[in-house]
């Protein structure tokens, strides 16, 4: 048995995170990973000598962001170098109604320039009425006070868009956007989180990467928990949470138990709560809320290795008015009724590092269409076969120049991130969805009724998009443990 003042178990971007942060405050950290890197849902593995994102690559905000403050408070700023790519690296494949392609080129961080306006009317077909609309979104979106925004916890995005009469296509535009970054419903998505996150991407770009991969900063923060005197036991599952006399003890793994003053758990809450430390522990009205979570949705896709460049930019969303999601198209999708073109957004790390490749001019790319959190569900394979059509449709020429592809879905999701402990959930691309009635206020709080237990991820504690969000619940739950234990 080990001693340790914290247990983090997991070490996504929410557990390495809040474990970096806790052991340069002095405490003695214990960071417990069951898969054999750091990162979670964003880590990089190295497929005979390419390096590949197992999922998301994309950081937003790209400028001043968590990510920059971790690594500048833990002082390994020279261990990361960050990649904000620079000019037209973005590449907008829309279906207009009647059938035909349009595709923009664009820079991740737009300035309202006049030659960007003209792409905008060109590839949407709007006029400068439309163009006045999408003005007064963003204006109300960079304008809107944190007390405004609080107010719209409980208001539906796709309902708040309304005010500001888009015309069809830019409205498709926004919504494939929104899902894109938190994998919900638009008619759901709390337009707090929606806005929050929208002006953090006006204001400080998309397209964060870090050189080496996405995961590169997680296993910095890990190292860094040993550098500190504390331990990094990756390969290793946490098997339960100890309770003892009504407190979180410490966790059991193969080799024995690692006790501690608290526990902080980035597994997800309801396995948490439901499996590693057992509902027998909590008030049965907690227990309750905690099966009624709803998570985000998942994502399954395909990752290639690419003998030529194909891809003609690093980020390729492709869409038409038919594929951004609200409850009712991803009900008829669920029933089989896709939209003619699904939802996909393509990303092309090697873009963003090339040094990704061994092979100068070989290709590492990501093509993602949403589907069920289920791990169980066989929505993922329809998902990838018509994602796969489309891709096909766009780039006839990729499928000669394949030298490897590997499809996922919601099942590989689960091993590397959750475990799936209730029906329909363990897959979930993001953590729990952040929509009305799960964000705010009504957001469990990272503090559990456990004591000596807390919550860090996209579960708990930080809002954002995706990894953002995850970092910014470190901070948060690092600031609220270190003060407890005090
Ligand atoms: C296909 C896809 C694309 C995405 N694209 C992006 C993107 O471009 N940008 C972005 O910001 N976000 C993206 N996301 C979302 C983002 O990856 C997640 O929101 C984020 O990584 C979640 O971080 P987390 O810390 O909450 O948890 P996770 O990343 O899920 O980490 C949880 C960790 O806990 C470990 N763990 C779980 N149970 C145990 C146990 N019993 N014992 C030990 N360890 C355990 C897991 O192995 C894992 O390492 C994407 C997700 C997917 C699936």
């Amino acid at each position: 048995m080990e001693e340790f003042d914290i247990v983090v178990i997991g070490a996504g971007y929410g557990g390495a995170t809040v474990a970096a942060l806790l052991a340069h405050k002095g405490k003695r950290v214990a960071l417990v990973e069951k898969t054999a890197l750091a990162g979670g849902k964003t880590q990089t593995i190295d497929r005979k000598g390419y390096k590949f994102e197992m999922f998301g690559a994309v950081g937003i905000p790209a400028h001043n962001s968590r990510f920059h403050e971790l690594v500048d408070e833990l002082g390994v700023a020279d261990r990361v170098e960050f990649i904000i790519p620079e000019g037209e690296v973005a590449s907008v494949r829309y279906k207009t109604p009647d059938g035909q392609w349009r595709t923009m080129h664009t820079a991740l961080q737009q300035t309202g320039a006049p030659e960007e306006m003209d792409n905008l009317k060109r590839v949407f077909g709007v006029d400068d009425e439309g163009l006045a609309a999408l003005g007064n979104l963003y204006m109300a979106v960079l304008t809107l006070k944190d007390e405004e925004l609080e107010t719209l916890d409980d208001v539906g995005m796709f309902e708040w868009m309304q005010q500001f009469d888009l015309p069809a296509s830019l409205e498709s535009q926004i919504c494939m956007n929104l899902n894109t970054l938190f994998v919900v419903p638009v008619n759901r998505l709390a337009a707090s989180e929606a806005i929050f996150t929208m002006k953090q991407q006006v204001l400080g770009g998309a397209g964060r990467y870090s050189v080496g991969g996405y995961g590169r900063v997680a296993e910095v923060c890990a190292e860094y928990v040993v550098e500190c005197g504390g331990a990094y036991y990756p390969k290793t599952r946490v098997k339960r949470i100890l309770v003892e006399d009504g407190r979180a003890v410490g966790i059991e793994i193969d080799t024995g138990e690692l006790r501690a003053k608290a526990v902080i758990s980035n597994a997800g809450i309801q396995p948490t709560v439901l499996k590693l430390a057992g509902q027998e522990h909590f008030p049965a009205e907690y227990v309750e809320r905690v099966k009624q979570l709803e998570p985000s949705w998942s994502i399954a896709g395909f990752r290639y290795v690419l003998d030529k460049e194909i891809f003609d930019a690093a980020l390729i969303p492709i869409f038409s008015d038919q594929s951004w999601l609200n409850d009712e198209r991803f009900a008829g999708m669920e029933k089989g009724e896709w939209p003619d073109i699904p939802l996909i957004a393509i990303d092309v790390p090697s873009a963003f590092d090339p040094s990704l490749s061994p092979e100068p001019g070989h290709q590492i790319a990501n093509c993602q269409v949403f589907c069920s959190a289920d791990p169980e569900s066989d929505m993922a394979e329809e998902a990838i076969r018509r994602g796969e059509a489309v891709i096909d449709e766009l780039w006839p020429d990729l499928k000669n120049h394949i030298i490897r592809q590997e499809p996922y879905g919601a099942k590989q999701i689960s091993g590397l991130s959750r475990d799936s402990v209730l029906p329909g959930c363990g897959g979930e691309a993001v953590g729990l969805a952040q929509v009305v009635g799960q964000v705010g206020k009504h957001k469990p709080d990272a503090r559990t009724p456990l004591p000596g237990l807390y919550l860090v991820g996209c579960d708990a504690g930080g809002r954002g998009a995706g990894t953002h969000q995850a970092v910014d619940s470190g901070f948060n739950v690092a600031a609220m443990v270190d003060g407890d234990l005090k």
